[in-house]
């Protein structure tokens, strides 16, 4: 037990009746073609709201908004067209890169045309300034109105150990592209490049071509986005090496300058232009909510949170087809949310209150998770706690469970006591440098102080142990995610899929049948937040 646990014992919890033909159909539904990858404001998501509502009632759930299954989430949508190159100057040559293999820009701007012309380039490192921590990448220099370039993750990433200024290999918020942006924007920057990089990305440019070219959506903000750069990319490392060798620059040596303290930002005496329309677009999408009405506490909450938003078409396959169906990603944890509400409904009401929700525009920036954190229907400070849902393995029976962000909160507790009966493990994901807490949305709860736990089955299979796992795992990332082949296999194994169901119903259901708080451990980035949203209950 650790420091400020509660030493309240676990709720006995029943078997579940999960439904293995609730989970097959409903993935294989909504990954199929015609939900079009259900990308928000589509034909795509009016089928796939119309299916989750429909089932959330069948399942026995009340509606989650008053009388509504629905909570409108207001979105922008800027889809950047007729893309010049990015044409850099003053260097020892003048070069042009090509949007899409080489470069992806848009802007959170909604102005009908960006130009940025002749705009100074300034290497900021990792374009970080975190005044706790004593680092100020922008600290001595002037980025008004320039182009900055920014490397991708936090300086100590690459070492070993999770100590570190940053949390050693660990990815911090400062390593996330949003946070960059968001920082560029606070300088007054008029444009935002991340330089990629496979590994300290997570992911390769395939991903980055996909996820930025095409419409890229925004909660709807009462200034229409003028605080924000004019412009956001990423440039592939290649395009990084040439532009730095044109200033003068070695690009691995001012990499290597980026991760020491007290680094300068460096002017590079290059000038950027490139220009585009913005398409710009305004909609409702909606987060789709179901209610199971607790017992004897009805006005305390478990959450369920799950995405059903996918990306749409996107850049066709060899073979043509460009629909990023998202049968793993996320159709899977959309079919989970209908099997627990089934399999909780049955068991009966627990004393608290269940909340099943079906997030819009993840895809986008955890749009919907973070709309409803901050228009709760129920208010965050009666949310016990929660579990978010992203992508199941498909991989079969694992021996383990990977949890992103093992050792944050109290939850850890009863994950554990849900895997015992089944004699599985819980591990703390082995890749920390990839930021996954910060990609799913739980985070948009976490960071409002509600607990989540998030976790998925691992890859130490029963059949092949952790070869087969990682194996099949690594096929998953290179040629599946987020691309137009992640799509509904007939031959899929769900034993794995229905044991990872039960944990999630199991750690749910005992939250949903005690009178326990569990919080953030001490020290944890979250705790204060709690502290202060529980501190009038
Ligand atoms: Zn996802």
């Amino acid at each position: 037990m650790s420091e400020g646990e509660s030493s309240i014992p676990l709720p006995e919890v029943s078997a579940p009746e999960l439904s293995v033909d609730t989970m097959t159909s409903i993935t294989e539904e909504l990954s199929s073609d015609a939900y079009e990858g259900r990308a928000p404001g589509t034909a795509g998501e009016e089928k796939t709201i119309k299916l989750i509502s429909e089932r959330f009632a069948a399942a026995g759930l009340e509606p989650g908004n008053g009388d509504s299954w629905y909570q409108d989430v207001p979105l922008v949508s800027i889809e950047a067209e007729k893309v010049t190159p990015l044409a850099i100057t003053g260097g020892s040559e003048d070069m042009s890169f090509a949007y899409g293999p080489e470069m992806v820009v848009t802007s959170y701007q909604e102005q009908d045309s960006i130009e940025i012309a002749d705009s100074e380039m300034v290497f900021v490192g990792y374009g970080i300034n975190a005044p706790e921590r004593g680092w100020n990448d922008y600290d001595g220099v002037d980025v008004k109105g320039k182009t900055v370039v920014i490397l991708v993750n936090d300086p100590d990433f690459g070492t070993e150990s999770l100590e570190g200024e940053f949390g050693g290999r660990a990815m911090t918020y400062y390593g996330r592209w949003t946070y960059k942006y968001e920082e560029a924007a606070r300088q007054g920057a008029a444009a935002a490049l991340i330089i990629h990089d496979t590994a300290p990305a997570a992911y390769g440019w395939n991903v980055v071509e996909s996820s930025w070219s095409g419409p890229q959506f925004y909660a709807q903000t009462a200034n229409g986005g003028s605080d924000q750069t004019k412009a956001n990319g990423w440039i592939q490392k290649s395009v990084a090496e040439k532009i730095f060798a044109s200033a003068g620059q070695d690009l691995a040596e001012q990499m290597a300058a980026a991760r020491e303290k007290g680094f300068k930002a460096v002017p590079l005496n290059t000038k950027a232009s490139v220009s585009f329309d913005n398409a710009i677009g305004k909609m409702d999408s909606k987060n789709v909510i179901g209610l199971l009405k607790g017992k004897t506490r009805p006005d305390e909450y478990v959450v369920y949170t799950a995405h059903w938003d996918h990306l749409g078409r996107c850049k066709p396959a060899p073979d043509g087809d460009d629909i990023c169906n998202g049968a793993v990603d996320n159709a899977t944890g959309t079919a989970a949310l209908v099997a627990l509400a089934e399999a909780h409904a049955k068991a009966g009401a627990g004393d608290r209150s269940i909340i099943f929700l079906a997030v819009t525009a993840e895809e986008s920036g955890l749009l919907g998770s973070e709309y409803y954190a901050a228009n709760p229907i129920y208010p965050l400070s009666q949310t016990v706690g929660g579990v978010n849902m992203d992508a199941f393995g498909m991989a079969g029976p694992a021996k383990n469970v990977v949890v992103v962000g093992k050792g944050k909160s109290q939850l850890d507790r009863y994950l554990e006591g849900a895997l015992t009966v089944d004699g599985r493990v819980a591990e703390a994901e082995p890749t920390p440098e990839k930021g996954f807490y910060y990609r799913s949305d739980h985070f948009s709860f976490a960071k409002l102080g509600v607990p989540m736990i998030y976790f998925e089955g691992g890859e130490d299979l029963i059949e092949g142990g952790r070869e087969a796992g990682e194996a099949l795992s690594k096929d998953y990332t290179e040629n599946r995610y987020h691309g137009p082949k992640d799509e509904y296999d007939p031959n899929w194994n769900w034993d794995g899929v229905m044991g990872d169901l039960k944990v999630y119903y199991t750690v749910a259901r005992m939250l949903a049948m005690t009178e326990d708080w569990p919080n953030w451990n001490e020290g944890d980035e979250f705790r204060e937040a709690r502290d202060k949203s529980r501190a009038g209950n």
